[in-house]
C-alpha cells in the first residue's frame, strides 16, 4: 500500500521515467532501504546485490572500480580515499606481526614513510632494495617474507624496475607481488600480464587526471585476498566520496586520450631540453640514453609515460631562476594534471634526505621532475626554453 506522502520526508521512489540518465547519477545517500530483514538478509549474503551503508561500498566508487579492472584486466577492484588508503589496506589489512616486506628503494615518499615507521611499530618487518637489480632484491628476501612492493618507474629518476625478473623471483618463493602502478597506468603496462598478484593507483594522478580529487585503487588477483583488503579497509574507514569517484568517473572518459596526448608530448619535450645549453641531463626512459632505455623498451613496448626528469647546471640559483621564469608551468608538487606541473624533489618529496642521501640517488639542487600535460607541445617547449635561458643568465651572474 502506498504511504501517504505527506508523511514521508523523502519520497519513496525517484520519479518514474521510461528513459534513463547517460551521465552516471551522483549518489551520496550514505545508507540504502531495503524492504524486509529476509531481503537484507539476502543481501548480506550475497544471494541478491544491494548496498547497505556507504563506507561498506555504494554505485559512484563501483563505477569507477569496475573502469579501472576493465583497463589493468583485474576482477572486484576496489576505489579506496587516496592512493595511500590502496597501499596502506594492502600492506596492512594482509600482513601480520612477525611478517617481512620487501619494498624497492625509490618507492613514492609516504610508502617508504609507511614502510619505515607504521610498519615497524606493529612489528612487520620492512627493507629496501633496488628493484632495478634482481640480484640485491634476492638478497635482500629472508624466510618471512610475504610480499615485494615495487613501482615499475621510480620517482623522480624515472629508473625502470626489473620486474620480469622481480615476477619471477616472487613466483619461485611464494611471495605476493605488488605493484603500484601509478605512473605508467594500464595504458602503458599491465602489471597482471607480467604475475602481479596486486595492483595498487593512485587514481588522483592520470586515471582522474585533473587534480580536483583525492583516490585510490586495488584489486588483487585472489579474491580471498581482495575480501580481506575489503574488510580491512571498511573497517578502518577508507571509504571514497562518492562526489570524488563521480569527478573520477568523468575524468576517465577521456583517460586514454590524454594519456597518449601527454605521453607523446614528454617524448618532444625530452629531446627538447636534451638540446638546451645549460641542461647536464635529461631523464626519459625511452630515449637511447636513459640508463634502463633497453629494459624500458622490452616492458613498455612502444609506450613511456609522461614524466621527464631533467638536471639543469648551476644548482639552487638555477632552479629558482626557472621556477621564475617558467611560469606557463605550474610549479606544484603532483603529477597526471591536464596541465604541465613541475616538482623540485630537493625541496619537497625528497627534502628529508641529507644532500648525500640525495646525491646518491642523482637528485641535485639543479634537478627538476616534470610531469607533461595537455598544452601545446611547441608553446610548452618555448616555456622551457625561456625557463632554462633564465637559469643560465642567473648562473652567469
Ligand atoms: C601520489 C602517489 C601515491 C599516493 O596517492 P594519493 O592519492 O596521493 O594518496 C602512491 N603512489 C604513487 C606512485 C604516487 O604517485
Amino acid at each position: 500500500m502506498r504511504k501517504d506522502p505527506s508523511t514521508l520526508m523523502r519520497p519513496e521512489r525517484l520519479p518514474e521515467s521510461a528513459s534513463w540518465p547517460v551521465v552516471t547519477p551522483l549518489m551520496p545517500s550514505v545508507v540504502y532501504g531495503s524492504d524486509t530483514p529476509d531481503r537484507l538478509d539476502a543481501q548480506y549474503e550475497g544471494r541478491v546485490a544491494g548496498y547497505t551503508y556507504a563506507r561498506e561500498g555504494h554505485p559512484n566508487a563501483d563505477v569507477v572500480a569496475r573502469r579501472i579492472d576493465a583497463l589493468e584486466g583485474g576482477v572486484g577492484g576496489l576505489v579506496l580515499g587516496s592512493g595511500m588508503a590502496a597501499v596502506s589496506a594492502v600492506l596492512m589489512g594482509l600482513l601480520k606481526a612477525g611478517d617481512h616486506v620487501l619494498g624497492g628503494d625509490q618507492l613514492y615518499g609516504r610508502s617508504l614513510r609507511l614502510m619505515a615507521q607504521d610498519l615497524p611499530r606493529l612489528g612487520i618487518a620492512t627493507s629496501l632494495a633496488d628493484p632495478c637489480d634482481v640480484g640485491a632484491m634476492a638478497a635482500a628476501i629472508r624466510p618471512e617474507t610475504r610480499m615485494i612492493l615495487v613501482e615499475l618507474v621510480s620517482n623522480p629518476t624515472l629508473r625502470v624496475a626489473d620486474l620480469a625478473g622481480i615476477s619471477a623471483l616472487a613466483k619461485e618463493r611464494g611471495i605476493l607481488l605488488v605493484v603500484d602502478n601509478t605512473f605508467t597506468t594500464p595504458r602503458a603496462f599491465r602489471p597482471f600480464d607480467m604475475g602481479a598478484d596486486i595492483v595498487i593507483h593512485s587514481v588522483t594522478k592520470l586515471l582522474a587526471g585533473h587534480s580536483d580529487v583525492t583516490l585510490g585503487y586495488v584489486c588483487a588477483r585472489d579474491p580471498v585476498l581482495q575480501k580481506a583488503i575489503y574488510d580491512f579497509s571498511v573497517t578502518t574507514g577508507m571509504t571514497p566520496s562518492p562526489f570524488d569517484c563521480w569527478l573520477a568517473e568523468r575524468g576517465m572518459l577521456s583517460f586514454e586520450l590524454r594519456f597518449d596526448r601527454a605521453e607523446a608530448t614528454a617524448v618532444r619535450l625530452a629531446d627538447h631540453l636534451a638540446g638546451l645549453a645549460g641542461v647536464a641531463r635529461v631523464l626519459y626512459p625511452m630515449r637511447g640514453d636513459h640508463p634502463d632505455a633497453a629494459r624500458a623498451r622490452a616492458v613498455l613496448g612502444n609506450r613511456g609515460c609522461n614524466m621527464v626528469s631533467f638536471e639543469l647546471e648551476g644548482g639552487r640559483a638555477a632552479a629558482n631562476a626557472f621556477a621564475h621564469a617558467a611560469s606557463g608551468v605550474a610549479f606544484a608538487p603532483t603529477l597526471g594534471d591536464v596541465g604541465t606541473t613541475l616538482s623540485h624533489p630537493a625541496s619537497s618529496s625528497h627534502r628529508a634526505l641529507s644532500p648525500e642521501g640525495r646525491a646518491a640517488l642523482g637528485i641535485s639542487e639543479g634537478f627538476f621532475r616534470v610531469s607533461v600535460g595537455l598544452e601545446d607541445p611547441e608553446a610548452l617547449c618555448a616555456e622551457f626554453s625561456k625557463g632554462v635561458a633564465a637559469a643560465r643568465a642567473a648562473v652567469a651572474g
